[in-house]
């Protein structure tokens, strides 16, 4: 269900009208649902347990870099859910909101010797290796503290997920994972290497994916890879299928979560049964958008509304800086008027601040709105404010958690005096 809807003709986040959110804490504000949340994540964790996993047989990682508010990671981590950080920062975040690293997987391209470092250090799941040379590089590291390195390869499995190409990850001309064809060789050569112990086996093939096809075609071939390194006695402890199922911007009708899990673990199952007397596997995921995206919306106020021959333009406070996908990937976002009007609409393009032409929020929307309306750009939980920048000197929005009929602050507003604290002038 929606917890952003309608109530006597204002928009409200649970029981919280958005005119109040503004009031105060001002705009362009992050607002987000913590009863969606709890909902979104649910629906990985319950499926989980109906299936006959409880958390030694499945993990839940969710994805740092979608939504990284450590009242978010609070929450998460409170749920039980793990996490899948992509850098040494978000390591730091998951500790700082309370979360066992323990339970956190690393990813990336581009591990530094000091995020080796700090990951060992705080004795982490696993590290998802991506190349031959991290993995070099991770044996040195945790060598010279006198430890070995849990270590899961990524694999790409050569798979279409039939998304946009700056979200898929999963073909072979991806920068991501180890080629399917070498990674045979790869895990030998991670078996050869003294302070690497390998557990696991990930993929991830792209995001908003609707369709669940491709990623139990990415299991079909991980479950080969798995088969044929159990021949060579390399037994893997778990697979990790990645995150990447979609949510609704528009009219997209993504797969449910319990259908598309009911699906793998029937897979999973049965593989097992066959294969090795139904000794169970550790299942691990990693979602990011499809447990904050629906979460939250971004708000907005309109600045000016702008009328030419061609075009009319609703300017509004946020821009590109605080929400990059448009701009970015053309991505669609819905655009709602906190208030509902009786007067005729007209057809807006929303547009921010920024002097840049990219910086578009929505086009060609039908709005009934007059200048100081507030506006909800929606489903702006996943990608939204841990993509925002201080382009043009502009201070990143504050972040707003709705509880019930409750409003939290969870992220102050930045100001531009906080933007250059960390520049010097020449002496
Ligand atoms: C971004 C990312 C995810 C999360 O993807 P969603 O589409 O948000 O679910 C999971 N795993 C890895 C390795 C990622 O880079």
């Amino acid at each position: 269900m929606s917890y952003f809807s309608y109530k006597n003709g204002v928009l409200h986040a649970e029981n919280v009208a958005l005119s109040a959110i503004a009031q105060q804490f001002g705009s362009p504000t992050y607002v987000y649902s913590k009863a969606a949340l709890v909902e979104h994540f649910s629906a990985y964790h319950d499926t989980c347990k109906l299936h006959g996993r409880d958390d030694t047989g499945a993990m839940i990682c969710y994805s740092v870099k979608s939504n990284s508010n450590l009242a978010v990671l609070q929450l998460l981590n409170q749920l039980g859910s793990g996490f899948d950080i992509v850098s040494g920062g978000e390591l730091l975040r998951v500790i700082a909101a309370g979360g066992d690293p323990r339970k956190v997987i690393f990813s990336g391209v581009g591990k530094s010797r000091d995020e080796m470092r700090l990951a060992l250090s705080h004795d982490i799941f696993c590290f998802n290796v991506e190349s031959i040379p991290e993995l070099h590089r991770l044996n040195e590291v945790a060598g010279a503290m006198g430890k070995r390195a849990a270590i899961s390869l990524r694999v790409n499995p050569n798979v279409d997920a039939k998304t946009h190409p700056y979200i898929s990850t999963g073909l072979k001309e991806n920068k991501f994972g180890v080629a399917y064809d070498e990674a045979l060789a790869c895990y030998r050569t991670a078996a050869s290497l003294p302070h690497i112990e390998v557990v696991g086996i990930d993929c991830h093939i792209g995001s908003q994916l609707l369709d669940d096809a491709p990623l139990l075609e990415a299991l079909d071939k991980v479950i080969e890879l798995i088969d044929q390194l159990h021949s060579e006695g390399i037994q893997l402890h778990h697979l990790d299928i990645g995150g990447g199922i979609g949510i609704t911007y528009d009219d997209e009708k993504p797969v449910a979560i319990t259908d598309y899990l009911g699906r793998l673990f029937a897979r999973v199952d049965a593989w097992r049964q066959q294969k090795y007397q139904g000794a169970p596997i550790k299942v691990m995921f990693e979602p990011g958008r499809s447990i904050v995206g629906n979460a939250g919306i971004l708000l907005t106020e309109v600045q000016y509304l702008k009328h030419s021959a061609a075009k009319n333009f609703a300017v509004v406070d946020a821009a590109m800086n605080d929400l990059m996908r448009p701009a970015m990937y053309e991505a669609w976002h819905g655009v709602q008027a906190v208030l509902q009007r009786p007067t005729a609409s007209q057809t807006y393009d929303v547009v921010g601040p920024v002097c840049e032409s990219g910086d578009w929020l929505a086009r060609s929307r039908s709005l009934a709105i007059e200048q100081g309306d507030l506006l909800a750009i929606m489903s702006a939980g996943a990608y939204g404010m841990t993509m925002a920048s201080n382009y043009n000197t502009r201070g990143r929005a504050a972040e707003v958690m709705v509880d019930g009929d409750q409003a939290h602050l969870i992220r102050k507003r930045e100001n531009p005096g906080d933007l250059f604290a960390l520049e010097s002038t020449l002496a």
